[in-house]
């Protein structure tokens, strides 16, 4: 079969990435003689809004439309889809590609998004590849942006490289120059693809310091020249807990918000090929200044400000870089008397860090927002809560938003089954419109792929096609995955996620919880009776997730049982496992994220390096 693939307008990249896409897969698919001429055309002139594409074809060809080029790319990979093609997770070793007849390609479908913002944004422990394939991942599952964290996403690289965490491989030298160069060579594979950008987040106040922030390190103490722009927390100007990052800033200062806005704007000016621009204060919470001229007004009110500022500045030098203001921790209670000026410039992220992922949004809760304490907030435990806090927002910022959510960034790992979560996930997207929000960007470990990547497989389908059931998706995924026994993978897992303990890994409730310790009892057992029931990278996946799963419930059982000297016995038990065998799971299991979270919030530890 010959395959001709055209694409409009001549000379876009993406365009012609879009073509070559399709060209490859085709020409792997079909069988017989003739000749296929498909052509893709996209409309330029609307290349922000929510990506909309309809194609017309028959047995010989046809046309492929979109209204920006970064539509086509995403036209041509749900084609591939409603032809049989599965892309179940990044890299090529999880895709599916069926071999079809011409007349299959008589197909006609329309689709507009169903949200504007689809993204995921970097955390736990990454190789060079595992970002690659992510990013080649992203437009086959139906996203359309990525979040790099900081100027340089630093520390994400150098936990990999450095094997932190995993004292039986060796580490490898990894320097930010390192870091800055594989980061370029990621964008431009974004740029490639026509996928927007997101950048930087925490790390202003701390470049503001003379710190090059680009991880939650310690670092030396304060230059004095730069000690009055510093929060004053306990009567002292220090860095908080040693940690740049966690560090804030005195903001009725004028120097420390000039500072502030200069180094904003400035990193916009360098780079415009940032979409969205993310300005957060410091990381953690009741670290904000006390001193008397702070204690005037609120950290709202000074953030809002400092926005207002910058957007006066992009606003002269003619940029179009959105910039993303964050709802979380203080900034959660909504300003006193600061109004954003210019809200187009604007998108609203609230992100819930602190919500339980036992089940999904409840978007009905209503009462009052608590009064603000400075330095003393408890963070809201629910989502009720925490939502109250958005209508708090949105009655002063009717512009765009999205959440900011973590399913997949701790406490996937109390999902043995992933059902569960997968689930949340839908359910949650499903509920955005109704909380006024226009998407979803995840922070997640990439590598969240043990027993399988259906979480962010269900997240990138919801996200995209509003018409699409959970059952519908899970079972086209277990289907593609797992082959002719894919029920029995289903009914194993589904078993599995019965037993999710995602608040209590994440740290929530006592640790000695008998109601715990049953699940993770059953979970063991579950697991400790596992089949494989078919052959194939997928089963194999399943045969190593049943003997992880039988150590760390074992040892999450110990501490929920309240017998701590087992559960270290245990647990060092599982971490021995997990070290020796990260190579064969490399690209599924980010072993550093499972120690950093099972040490920091679920409480289980291991004698000391
Ligand atoms: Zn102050």
């Amino acid at each position: 079969m010959r395959i001709y693939v055209s694409f409009a307008p001549e000379g876009s990249a993406v365009a012609a990435f879009a073509a070559r896409e399709l060209e490859r897969y085709l020409s792997r698919m079909l069988r017989g003689e003739g000749e296929v001429r498909i052509a893709l055309a996209a409309d330029e002139s609307d290349p922000c809004g929510p990506e909309r594409f309809r194609a017309e074809l028959t047995p010989s060809g046809g046309e492929l439309r979109g209204n920006c080029t970064r539509a086509l790319l995403l036209g041509v990979y749900e084609l591939l889809r409603r032809l049989g093609c599965r892309f179940l997770g990044p890299g090529a070793e999880n895709e599916r590609v069926p071999r079809i007849e011409a007349a299959a390609l008589a197909l006609r479908f329309e689709h507009n998004a169903r949200f504007p913002h689809r993204g995921v944004c970097i955390e736990g422990a990454t190789s060079r590849e595992d970002v690659l394939n992510f990013i080649d991942w992203l437009p086959k599952a139906g996203f359309n942006s990525f979040f790099f964290q900081f100027q340089v996403p630093y520390v994400f690289y150098a936990r990999w490289y450095e094997h932190r965490l995993n004292p039986s491989l060796s580490p490898e030298p990894f320097s930010m120059e390192d870091a800055w160069r594989l980061t370029a060579e990621a964008e431009a594979e974004l740029r490639r693809r026509g996928l927007l950008l997101h950048k930087v987040g925490h790390g202003w106040t701390s470049a503001a310091l003379g710190y090059e922030a680009a991880s939650w390190d310690e670092a030396e103490p304060l230059s004095d020249e730069l000690r009055p722009l510093a929060a004053q927390v306990n009567g002292r100007r220090e860095l908080f807990l040693r940690i740049p990052l966690d560090t804030n800033l005195c903001l009725s200062n004028p120097d420390a918000a000039a500072h502030f806005v200069d180094l904003v704007a400035g990193y916009a000016e360098a780079h415009p090929n940032v979409d969205y621009l993310h300005v957060w204060l410091a990381d953690e919470y009741n670290n904000v200044c006390e001193c008397e001229r702070c204690r005037e007004t609120t950290p709202s009110d000074q953030y809002v400000a400092l926005l207002n500022a910058i957007d006066a500045r992009l606003t002269a030098d003619g940029l179009r870089t959105k910039l993303v203001f964050l709802l979380y921790q203080e900034l959660l209670w909504p300003p006193k008397r600061e109004r954003l000026r210019n809200p187009g410039r604007f998108v609203l992220m609230f992100a819930p860090i602190s919500r339980g992922f036992d089940r999904s949004y409840e978007v009905g809760g209503s009462g009052e927002i608590p009064p603000y304490v400075r330095n003393h907030i408890t963070l809201p435990v629910n989502l009720a809560e925490n939502l109250r806090f958005l209508r708090g927002w949105q009655e002063i910022f009717d512009g765009d938003s999205f959440v900011y959510d973590y399913p997949l960034g701790r406490a996937h790992y109390g999902d043995f089954g992933y059902m569960h979560i997968a689930r949340v996930i839908f359910e949650d997207v499903g509920k955005l419109r109704e909380l006024g929000l226009r998407g979803y960007v995840s922070c997640q470990e990439l590598r969240a792929g043990m027993p399988n990547f259906l979480p962010d497989y269900v997240m990138g389908r919801a996200l995209m096609d509003e018409g699409a059931g959970f059952d519908e998706i899970a079972n086209e995924y277990f289907q593609a995955a797992y082959g002719e026994r894919w029920r029995d993978a289903k009914v194993f897992l589904a078993a599995l996620s019965d037993c999710q303990v995602c608040d209590y890994l994440n740290g929530k409730g006592p640790r000695t919880n008998p109601e715990a310790a049953a699940k993770l009892a059953r979970a063991e057992e579950l697991c400790a009776a596992f089949a494989p029931g078919g052959d194939g990278p997928f089963w194999e996946r399943l045969a190593y997730h049943a003997r992880y799963v039988c150590l760390l419930a074992r040892a999450m059982r110990a501490l929920a049982e309240g017998d701590a000297a087992r559960g270290r016995e245990e647990y060092a038990r599982l971490l021995e496992y997990l070290r020796e065998t990260e190579p064969r799971v490399q690209p599924d299991l980010d072993v550093y994220r499972v120690i950093e979270v099972t040490e920091k919030y679920t409480g289980l530890n291991a004698p000391k390096l």
